[in-house]
């Protein structure tokens, strides 16, 4: 779908990769329900009519590679996801028959972009999928998530030679499965905002993790109605000095865009300017080394369309 919108002509000078595939469009949701295929519909449609997709460079999806799911989930889980018929994994999470190929594919998304900066064909990248991966768990999806594409993709990053890596969360809602992959671990760096209390309860300040792993985790709670000073805070004065003494080898972003102001789901209140500028500050504090952002939540079709744009202007800048 999207290679047939984008020019394929002068790619190889393009350096900030897209990675869609339409099997993100076959996990189906009940009706109603706020994660549905037409959150990428809306992103395609946006960033086509705006120009923004063909400066990017289509990449193909391939799935994850096992080793690396394995690497986060643990064996029975994923065994459970292969299991047919369509059903919840919880009041919020269903799966429908091609459920587990989407979310194979969603992180294997965000691996194959870290191949392509790993191989020097990019040096950023969006992934455009679904169902979203930070509330997934080592033995549990929930929350909408199957699979932690950012923490399997984090694994496949050390696979590839980046030995430590940055994971930076800025949905609004806390990557409690993200975190929990990583708690005990020096190597990969958990950076979180997020509304508090809110879903799914965990993410307070105290949680800076466990055993190797203390001072690997760091969560930024911000109290309803927190906007765009609280976040400049968080990301130009915490985020920036936690990289700085992190030295992360590549940097993945959850980017979930349910943080915005015009939100059904939460209620901070962060606006277009403020998102340019949290994606601005990471990127630049992220300078030097590969930088690939996942899609994680964001429910207002019209302002997660704006701002997957947003975010893409600031990768190409
Ligand atoms: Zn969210």
């Amino acid at each position: 779908m999207v290679e047939s919108r984008a020019p394929l002509v002068g790619d190889d000078t393009k350096h900030v990769g897209f990675l869609f595939d339409p099997v993100f469009l076959e996990h189906r949701t009940p009706p109603g329900h706020p994660e549905s295929p037409r959150r990428l519909k809306s992103i395609l449609d946006h960033l086509s009519t705006s120009g923004l997709l063909g400066r990017l460079r289509s990449l193909p999806v391939t799935p994850a590679p096992r080793e690396d799911l394995l690497a986060v989930h643990d064996r029975a889980y994923l065994e459970e996801l292969a299991l047919p018929g369509e059903r919840y994994l919880d009041p919020d999470t269903f799966i429908s028959s091609r459920s587990r190929e989407a979310a194979l594919a969603a992180a294997g998304a965000v691996c194959s972009a870290l191949d392509s900066c790993r191989a020097g064909e990019i040096s950023r990248a969006f992934c455009a999928v679904r169902p979203p991966g930070h509330h997934a768990e080592p033995a549990r999806g929930m929350g909408f998530c199957l699979i932690n594409n950012a923490a399997v993709a984090a694994r496949h990053a050390q696979r590839i030679g980046y030995a430590r890596v940055m994971i930076v969360d800025f949905d609004v809602h806390h990557g409690n499965g993200t975190q929990a992959a990583f708690y005990d671990d020096d190597t990969v760096f958990y950076f979180s905002t997020h509304e508090y209390p809110h879903y799914p309860g965990t993410g307070a300040a105290s949680e800076r993790g466990t055993g190797k792993g203390v001072g690997f985790t760091r969560n930024i709670p911000l109290s309803s109605g927190s906007g765009d000073a609280e976040m400049r805070h968080a990301y130009h004065d915490v985020f920036r000095a936690e990289t700085a003494a992190f030295r992360p080898d590549c940097c993945i972003v959850s980017a979930g865009y349910d943080l915005h102001e015009g939100d059904p789901l939460a209620d901070l209140a962060v606006s277009d300017q403020g998102v340019r500028e949290i994606v601005r500050t990471i990127v630049a504090a992220c300078a030097g080394m590969p930088l690939v952002c996942t899609l994680e939540g964001g429910y207002h079709l019209a302002t997660l369309a704006r701002c997957v744009g947003i975010t893409l202007e600031e990768l190409l800048l």
